[in-house]
Formats: C-alpha cells, sequence, structure tokens
C-alpha cells in the first residue's frame, strides 16, 4: 500500500509580477503598478496540481527561511500538499521577478535560490517519500545531478515522469528511466539536438526520434492541439479539450501532474492523457498558474460541455439562453 500517489521533486519559487506601461532597456527606470506576488514554480505547480484534483500528494523541495517561502508553503497546504519534505534554508526562496506590458510580453529574471541548493544528498535522505510513492516527478528546475539522483531512487514498481524544463540535454541514465519523458516542441529539439537528432516534420517523427534516445514512453504537448502520446507498441493523438484560452501559465503542470497521478492509478498512457488534457483545457480557462487549478469535480463538468460550447457558468448558475 503506498503512501503517495504522487511524489514530485522540484522547485518551488514567488512569482514577483509587477505591471509596465514599457518593459525597461539598459539603464532606465520605469515605474509600474503594485506589485504581486504569486505561489510557483514548476515543482510547487505539479503538487497543487495533483492534490486539488484528489492525488495523495508529497513535494520534495527546498525553500528559504523568509517570507516568499511561507507564501509557498501556506499555498501548498491548503490544497493538501504533504509538506513534510519541503526543506527549509541554505538561501532565499527561488523567485521569479516578471514584468508584463499592456500587450502581455513580460520580461523574466528567475533567481533560483533555495532551488538550486537541493542536493543529491537531500534526495538521498528522502528514501522514506520515495519509498512510499507509486509515481515520482520530477522536473529541471532543480540542479541536474539532484535529477540524476532522483532517477536513481524510484522505488521498483514505481514509475519516473520526466518535464525537462526548462530544457537541457539529459544524461543517458535518466533518459532511460523516464515513463514518459514529457515534452513540448521546445523542449524535444534541444533533447534531440543534445544526441544530433534533427527533428522530422510532424509530432510522430519527434516522438519517434525521442524514444530511440532511450526513454520508455513519450509524451509531446501541443497546446490547443492537444498531445501525442508514444511508446514501444506505436504512438496515438490525444484531442485537447476546446475552451477559451484566458491564460495559458502553468497548463503544462497541471498537465503533467494529472497525467503521472492517473498513471499510478494503472490508467493507460493515453487514457491519462486524455484526462491531463482536460485538466490543461481547465487551467487555461482561468488567470494564473496554481489559482487557476481544477479539483476533480471541474474537471468532469468540463468534459460534459459538448465541443465548441463556450465555457460558461456551472449548470444551474447560468441565465437562459436563446
Ligand atoms: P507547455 O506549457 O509545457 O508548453 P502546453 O501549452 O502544450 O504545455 O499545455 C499542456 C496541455 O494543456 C496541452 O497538451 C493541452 O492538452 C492543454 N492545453 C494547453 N493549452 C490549451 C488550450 N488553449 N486549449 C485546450 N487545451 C490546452
Amino acid at each position: 500500500m503506498n503512501t503517495y500517489d504522487l511524489l514530485v521533486v522540484g522547485s518551488a519559487n514567488a512569482d514577483l509580477v509587477v505591471g509596465v506601461e514599457r518593459r525597461p532597456g539598459a539603464g532606465e527606470t520605469v515605474l509600474g503598478s503594485d506589485l504581486v506576488v504569486h505561489p510557483g514554480g514548476k515543482g510547487a505547480n505539479q503538487a497543487v496540481a495533483a492534490a486539488r484534483l484528489g492525488a495523495r500528494t508529497a513535494l520534495l523541495a527546498r525553500i528559504g527561511d523568509d517570507g516568499h517561502g511561507a507564501l509557498l508553503r501556506g499555498s501548498m497546504e491548503s490544497a493538501g500538499v504533504d509538506t513534510s519534505g519541503v526543506l527549509v534554508g541554505g538561501a532565499p526562496t527561488g523567485v521569479a521577478l516578471i514584468t508584463v506590458d499592456p500587450s502581455g510580453d513580460n520580461s523574466i529574471v528567475v533567481s533560483p535560490g533555495a532551488n538550486g541548493r537541493l542536493t543529491p544528498d537531500d534526495v538521498r535522505a528522502a528514501g522514506e517519500l520515495f519509498g512510499g510513492a507509486r509515481v515520482v516527478s520530477v522536473m529541471l528546475e532543480i540542479p541536474l545531478e539532484s535529477v540524476a539522483e532522483v532517477a536513481r531512487s524510484v522505488a521498483d514498481g514505481a514509475r519516473l515522469v520526466l518535464n525537462p524544463s526548462p530544457p537541457a540535454p539529459l544524461p543517458d541514465e535518466v533518459l532511460a528511466v523516464c515513463d514518459p519523458l514529457i515534452v513540448n516542441e521546445h523542449e524535444a529539439k534541444v533533447i534531440a539536438d543534445a544526441s544530433g537528432t534533427e527533428l522530422g516534420a510532424t509530432p510522430e517523427d519527434w516522438a519517434r526520434q525521442l524514444l530511440a534516445l532511450g526513454p520508455r514512453s513519450v509524451v509531446i504537448t501541443l497546446g490547443a492541439e492537444g498531445a501525442l502520446v508514444a511508446d514501444a507498441a506505436g504512438s496515438e493523438r490525444v484531442a485537447a479539450v476546446k475552451v477559451e484560452a484566458v491564460d495559458t501559465t502553468g497548463a503544462g503542470d497541471a498537465f503533467t501532474a494529472a497525467l503521472a497521478w492517473r498513471l499510478g492509478t494503472g490508467e493507460s498512457l493515453a487514457d491519462a492523457a486524455a484526462y491531463a488534457a482536460k485538466v490543461g483545457a481547465a487551467a487555461v480557462t482561468k488567470e494564473g498558474a496554481q489559482a487557476s487549478y481544477p479539483t476533480a469535480e471541474e474537471v468532469a463538468a468540463l468534459c460534459c460541455v459538448s465541443p465548441g460550447t463556450p465555457p460558461g457558468p456551472p449548470a444551474g448558475t447560468a441565465g437562459t439562453t436563446a
């Protein structure tokens, strides 16, 4: 009997957002809006997304002994994430400094802070979390040597899900245990480039080429086009759920978390990806990352909206329509 449906190992950041009329050039100072601080980071996002869906979820991460760390812990705990693996200290909590102009274009500086101090020793010391997890999900906003230690620490019978973001070349020993490797087009290109592979024309080509690099399975995310899943048996397209996209921030993290959780329940890769596509679609219908993540009930409601129907208030609250 597993203690956790999902163990996420990854980053936790505070996103510090300021709206500006114009993003500053070199040597320039501009005045902006009031500061808004959101909980973020791909690890914390995934953990919150899975817990909100009802998965028993733990996060192994490192935050600073500061207010941003407290904000992140609060957000995770209110979603139901087990934070016993959230280590404190060594550096300030990671932050992303984000300026956004009226057209929606942004400039971002990330200070990894404590995320960069999540060491292979920290991973080795978390044996109890790994021993209790059906599925482990990891991304690259922590040191690569810690990611490699995660790949070595996955318990027998459990599976590793990896989203290589921000993209970087991966060691063969990590690629070999990914089941699946989850990439968008840009990430696929970086992984392929590192092995001297030039990607073909279609997502089916990319999946086949990536599988040749060692992962047991591959998922390609395609935004509003859905996703493609592939393993040794072949590949299959997964349709996106049609919604009106408001903000795509964090959709990939919600998709990955949902997919990882459903795989642990024994679903096939295609079925888990179909569920994850609903979760990703729900996440793009609201502003923000963690604030946009749906509950299982909201996902179920979304699936009953027929394709092409604009999203509206839940049944029973809508006014009469012609
Ligand atoms: P990433 O952020 O990693 O590039 P995507 O933007 O492809 O990830 O989003 C992950 C998944 O979320 C997609 O595979 C899709 O299922 C869903 N999704 C993303 N954007 C939309 C959208 N505009 N409409 C419907 N589903 C979406």
